[in-house]
């Protein structure tokens, strides 16, 4: 088991000066939940959590930069180099009538009753310097066994907030931990509450879960039956979930930006665009998401050949960003990485050389056209198309008056009654 009197979390130093001028004025002061457990386990806290025994405006009193964030709910951010750090004061949660929210919160002066209203025993530590861990829930021997559990009675935790089932699949996804089986018990009791929780929340989690090292912990939502509530639609739901899309979401990895729309369009890919794009759409994606992800699965079937002009006027079509993704997708849906490696080469060639693949690229344009005499209207955008073609043959047409000799050429074999 991890040794707690061992353990040394460097917090930042605007933190350290947090905690320190509230410790000076008589108050208590530590970091608490998700930092400390990344801390303890070595990774890099994303945010650092304060709470404190000192009252909204005893924090305001005693910094003299701070925001009101929440006052009312006993929140008050102080401003250190630019950077804002919540200072919530010590809470006890109200009674929760909604399965989401406590009605209402209340201050006390006791670290332990802060602790007491977090979901799992691993966010539930608090540390400072002079006292180290505080871990009232066993939260050490559950971190060195890797096992999400609640703290106090499951059943009544997510009774009271619905979304921590949620949180504890994210978790075991993100931290390889096993559920302990009475939290297990309790998650798989209430997973109808989950109809309380707003979409936004469940996608959040979702997202969390799907983008972790365990994505295929979303078919949890299937065997919990609450995948209704993730994708209202029957005839879309059915056709997800599916535990061959697993092999896939294991050979797609990299940047989260990235990821985001591949492992989305690895857990559609039995879907079609349209429904994928529906589905995104219910769960409150975000625009450049939904074309991604829908771009990726109408092109899922595409064959690519290592073809210069095929791959160009792919890459005309869909863009760098949508093409590169599609190669990684076709790859992992397949089960083969690398067989589209000589189609890479060739479109990282034509990107490295510049080579013209879409209209923005040529040295002509619309106005080029009227300029030199040619009628406005739709036939400009058809004589544009022609001349691109060209270009993606051979990109040494990309010349201005080569594209308009050969405009003039167009047309007049247009006129006379065919384009030679
Ligand atoms: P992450 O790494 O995703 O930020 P986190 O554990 O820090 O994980 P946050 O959502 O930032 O999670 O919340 C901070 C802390 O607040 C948690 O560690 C936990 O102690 C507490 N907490 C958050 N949400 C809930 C909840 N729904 N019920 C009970 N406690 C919660
Ligand atoms: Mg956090």
């Amino acid at each position: 088991m991890l040794d707690i009197y061992d353990l040394k979390i460097t917090v930042p130093e605007d933190v350290r000066e947090i905690l320190r001028v509230l410790r000076d004025n008589g108050f208590e002061a530590y970091i608490v939940g998700g930092c400390v457990r990344d801390a303890i386990l070595g990774k890099e806290p994303k945010d650092w959590d304060i709470t404190t025994s000192a009252l909204p405006e005893q924090v305001k009193s005693l910094f003299s930069n701070t925001v009101d964030t929440g006052i009312q709910h006993g929140t008050v951010m102080v401003i250190r180099h630019g950077i804002g750090y919540e200072v919530p004061t010590y809470r006890i949660d109200g009674e929760y009538k909604d399965g989401r929210h406590p009605e209402s919160v209340t201050f006390t002066r006791s670290l332990a009753e802060d602790l007491k209203r977090r979901d799992f025993t691993i966010n539930a530590f608090a540390y400072n310097p002079e006292t180290g861990i505080v871990d009232l829930f066993d939260g050490i021997s559950d971190l060195s066994d890797q096992l999400i559990r609640a703290v106090g009675d499951p059943n009544a935790r997510f009774d009271e907030d619905a979304l921590r089932i949620m949180r504890a699949i994210r978790f075991s996804a993100q931290l390889s931990f096993k559920i302990e089986t009475v939290t297990w018990a309790a998650i798989a009791r209430h997973s109808e509450n989950l109809a309380q929780v707003s979409m936004e929340r469940i996608r959040v989690e979702f997202e969390k879960t799907l983008l972790s090292p365990n994505p295929e912990k979303v078919n949890l939502f299937r065997e919990l039956v609450m995948d209704r509530f993730l994708i209202p639609d029957p005839e879309i739901r059915k056709k997800c979930f599916d535990p061959a899309a697993n092999e896939s979401y294991r050979l797609l990895s990299g940047e989260e930006e990235r990821l985001r729309p591949l492992r989305l369009a690895a857990f559609f890919q039995n879907v079609s665009s349209e429904q994928a794009r529906s589905a995104l759409k219910t769960l409150k994606y975000d625009n450049k998401t939904i074309s991604s992800v829908s771009s990726i699965i109408r092109n899922k079937d595409r064959v690519l050949n290592n073809d210069k002009v095929e791959i160009k006027t792919a890459l005309c079509e869909m863009g760098e960003e949508i093409f590169s993704m599609l190669l990684d997708f076709q790859e992992a849906v397949a089960g083969r990485k690398g067989f589209l490696d000589p189609v890479r080469e060739t479109k990282d060639n034509i990107l490295k050389e510049n080579e013209p693949y879409c209209l923005s690229k040529m040295e002509i344009n619309g106005s080029d056209l009227i300029n030199a005499g040619f009628p406005k209207g739709e036939r400009i955008g058809e004589l544009l198309n022609i001349l691109l073609k060209a270009v993606i043959e051979d990109p040494a047409m990309n010349r201005k008056e080569e594209l308009l000799k050969l405009a003039g050429e167009t047309q007049q074999g247009g006129t006379n009654g065919g384009v030679s």
